[in-house]
């Protein structure tokens, strides 16, 4: 299989405000052209689109191609789940909704610290592998936004799992709000398949800074700033597919033109998005090394780097406004304190080699990501 997928997240609209006027004509062209190129893997979810995206997905994919001539992923929605009736019921809701009689991958939806105690109180593993017996799925996985540490004791307690489903980017790889890096090398240690999602931030690595494009134009002017991002999450060897969520047939031909061979960036190319990184941190709101050395000390279990780097990224221009920082911001507060929870004893600033005012900081993070 081709290491590109449609992810059917972000699909034409007819009205920017509607989520759910997707504009089916222009989803058809894509759908066709995707295939005409010899990709294969569309990627749905239950809570795409207001609930739609899978019967766009019916109407423009599985309705008008023969059904082996894709692979189709889908979602079981965890953080909608009250009782163990509900799993059956909105799987062959999907099942309908698509138009399929399996799904070839199937992933629980978004699992972190809050929706993983659901779904191991409701016994969603087993469910899936009930259905995978039953030849109504072909793989099963789970799609994950939270610490590495999380992401290791769910594999270690599920051997079971396939794959998983992972934000991985250049400018999170070593971010230690995201964990991109750790996360991806948890996934390895436990000889897992790793599916790329956001291999370009939501966008954000489409519209770099000036510097930093100029630099990457001189080493390859054809190759768009996307491109390289989403060369970079596709050479990672483990990686079987890289998603793209594709928004207009323009994206599609980009996507597709340079994802036609297997691509990795060479050491050089590498450095430079290396480079491209620092330059995109230049910038930087909070110098914060993520050493750590705060986090024992505080009373409150707050933890400050993690927040200073989603803060970091809130700040910059190119990435403000990224939903997943929010995101990211009330998984860690669920299982630690909050920036506003700070009492201001200053333990955490004894014990900072880089000097920082976290406590006054905290309030800027408070003021970011609090309501
Ligand atoms: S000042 Fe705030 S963040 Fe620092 S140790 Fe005290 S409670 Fe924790
Ligand atoms: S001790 Fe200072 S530099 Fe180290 S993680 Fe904490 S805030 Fe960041």
């Amino acid at each position: 299989m081709k290491k590109l997928g449609f992810g059917c997240m972000r699909l034409p609209l007819l009205n920017g405000d509607d989520p759910t006027s997707v504009d089916l004509d222009q989803f058809c062209r894509m759908v066709d052209l995707f295939l005409e190129r010899g990709f294969t893997y569309f990627d749905t979810a239950y809570m795409y689109h207001q609930n739609t995206s899978e019967v766009f997905v019916r109407k423009a994919l599985t309705e008008r191609h023969p059904r082996e001539s894709y692979a189709l992923a889908s979602k079981l929605p965890t953080m909608s789940l009250k009782e163990p009736e509900d799993q059956p019921r909105i799987f062959e809701e999907q099942l309908e909704k698509c138009g399929v009689d399996y799904f070839d991958y199937y992933l629980l939806h978004n699992l972190n610290s809050v929706n993983y105690p659901i779904a191991e109180k409701l016994g969603s593993f087993s469910f899936i592998q009930e259905k995978q017996k039953e030849g109504k799925i072909r793989h099963i996985g789970f799609s994950f936004h939270d610490s590495a540490k999380l992401l290791d004791e769910i594999l270690t307690a599920h051997p079971e799992v396939e794959f998983v489903q992972l934000q991985i980017n250049y400018l999170d790889w070593e971010d230690e709000g995201i964990q991109s890096r750790k996360c991806y090398e948890t996934a390895v240690k436990h000889g897992k398949k790793v599916i790329v999602m956001e291999p370009v931030k939501g966008g954000a690595l489409a519209r770099i800074p000036k510097e930093g494009e100029d630099l990457l134009r001189a080493c390859h002017p054809q190759w768009s700033p996307a491109s390289w991002a989403v060369r970079f999450a596709a050479g990672l060897d483990q990686v079987m597919m890289v998603l793209s969520g594709m928004s207009s047939l323009e994206q599609l031909e980009d996507n597709t033109s340079y994802m036609q061979e297997s691509v990795s960036l060479n050491p050089e190319e590498l450095t430079l998005l290396d480079q491209v990184t620092a330059i995109i941190h230049g910038a930087i709101a909070v110098p914060c090394t993520a050493c750590g050395y705060c986090v024992e000390g505080c009373p409150k279990s707050i933890p400050i780097p993690n927040y200073f780097a989603l803060y970091n990224a809130e700040c910059q221009e190119l990435t403000k406004g990224v939903n997943t920082h929010r995101f990211y911001y009330n998984n860690y507060a669920k299982s630690g304190g909050r920036a506003s929870d700070c009492i201001g004893c200053r333990a955490c600033e004894r014990a900072c080699p880089q000097h920082l005012e976290i406590s006054r900081l905290l309030k800027d993070v408070a003021a970011a990501f609090e309501d």
